[in-house]
């Protein structure tokens, strides 16, 4: 048995307060809960000797009395966080508290299939666990991304555009059967945009994540929730068409901004500037490995290649054309733009602040503001192992 199976609402509710919000002070526990103080001074004690919670020692207060932080403790377990993009695999083996005990990234590719690239994941968990020095059985949960369409409840992907062998496969059965532990499945930008929420304590409450990688996805954090949508599917922003004329996309329409703006474009326009010699340092590129790949077109953009440039230019306009229809109807304080493309550098970033500021309304963007996401490559994994707790703790209460 699990030294919290047999915690009450309330005490379970303490834990939510205090894994969202980093460390806590007694007093603003209650404060925050409404609790009275020897409600929760009685609370924190009986989770104190049950090992379910830990003193950190003094933290620095503003005057009088220093009053002692409460953390969860480790000894509850470990979380095991899942990050799966198209092409890139992340794993993480944290605390309760989220401090990181192993981590590992490779390159990883999902057309290859679910029973070739979960085998390779089982074994990278089994790893960082040993690594981590924790058994299989402290466990506590699992939370993955995956970079396509799931039904939450069912935990399955539906007609995943990007990884079409997954279609109805279930990961949570698959890992269940490997760790004995509750698996979470979500969309991989939902979970970015979980892993900025729990990073942020919840200060912002409406807000986007853009992650722009393979394809282009959005989630969207309202009224400090993560919305999903009826079905799942919110925020699929990557079919939103910035062009009738272009090219046509893998969802079989033409013109998505995620067939123009994407990684995968971005690749193939630097690869016929090089073939053209538009840019003489792609096309020295291409003639010594007989490729270019995104790396390539970040340092000539560092170089200050004026192809290269315009053709980042051109995608970031794009980025924001889609982003400004978007901005205007939800009004976020802030968007944050995160995945791989992110690596090329602030010129991105600049081409879609300007479009996005050109083309939404005055009191959408009077406050609005765009940055590239605060946890970096991180957010996929902080966010999965967010949501493996988060889940954890809301079935206990639900109970
Ligand atoms: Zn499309």
């Amino acid at each position: 048995m699990k030294p919290w199976d047999s915690l009450s609402a309330d005490e379970i509710a303490l834990l939510q307060a205090i894994f969202w919000s980093g460390s806590h002070s007694r007093s603003s526990l209650s404060e925050r809960l409404g609790y009275s103080k020897s409600k929760c001074n009685s609370l924190v004690s009986g989770l104190l000797d049950m090992g379910v919670l830990q003193e950190n020692g003094l933290r620095t207060s503003t005057g009088g009395r220093r009053p002692e932080s409460i953390q969860l403790s480790p000894q509850l377990g470990v979380l095991i966080g899942v990050d799966l993009g198209a092409t890139r695999l992340d794993v993480a083996v944290m605390q309760p508290d989220l401090t990181v005990l192993a981590r590992h990234t490779e390159p990883a590719d999902v057309l290859a299939g679910p029973a070739v690239v979960l085998a390779r994941l089982r074994t990278v968990m089994r790893q960082l666990l040993n690594q981590a020095g924790a058994q299989a059985s402290k466990v506590i949960a699992i939370g993955m991304g995956v970079p396509g369409p799931v039904d939450f409840e069912s935990a399955q992907l539906v007609n995943p555009p990007l990884m079409p062998d997954w279609d109805g496969f279930s990961i949570r059965d698959y890992l269940h059967k490997e760790f004995g532990a509750p698996v979470f499945v979500d969309n991989d930008v939902n979970l970015m945009a979980l892993g900025e929420l729990w990073l942020l304590q919840g200060k912002l409450k409406n807000f986007l994540v853009i992650k722009v990688g393979t394809g282009i996805g959005c989630g969207i954090v309202c009224h400090g929730q993560v919305y999903r949508g009826a079905n799942g599917s919110a925020g699929d922003v990557g079919h939103i068409c910035v062009d009738t004329s272009g090219p046509r996309c893998h969802c079989g329409n033409a013109g998505c901004v995620e067939a123009m703006a994407a990684a995968p474009a971005i690749v193939r326009q630097a690869r016929l500037a090089a073939e053209s010699g538009e840019s003489a340092f792609l096309a020295a590129s291409l003639a010594s490995k007989g490729q270019i790949n995104l790396e390539d077109v970040a340092q000539a953009s560092r170089n200050g290649d004026t192809a290269v440039n315009q053709i980042i230019q051109d995608a970031g306009s794009l980025i924001g054309q889609m982003l400004a229809s978007v901005v205007n109807f939800f009004n976020p304080s802030h968007v944050f733009i995160g995945g791989g493309l992110t690596r090329i550098g602030p010129l991105l970033l600049a081409a879609v602040r300007q479009s996005v500021y050109q083309r939404s309304l005055a009191l959408s963007t009077r406050h609005l503001e765009i940055q590239y996401t605060p946890l970096a490559e991180r957010a996929g994994v902080v966010g999965a192992v967010t949501l493996a707790m988060q889940e954890t703790l809301r079935v206990r209460k639900d109970r």
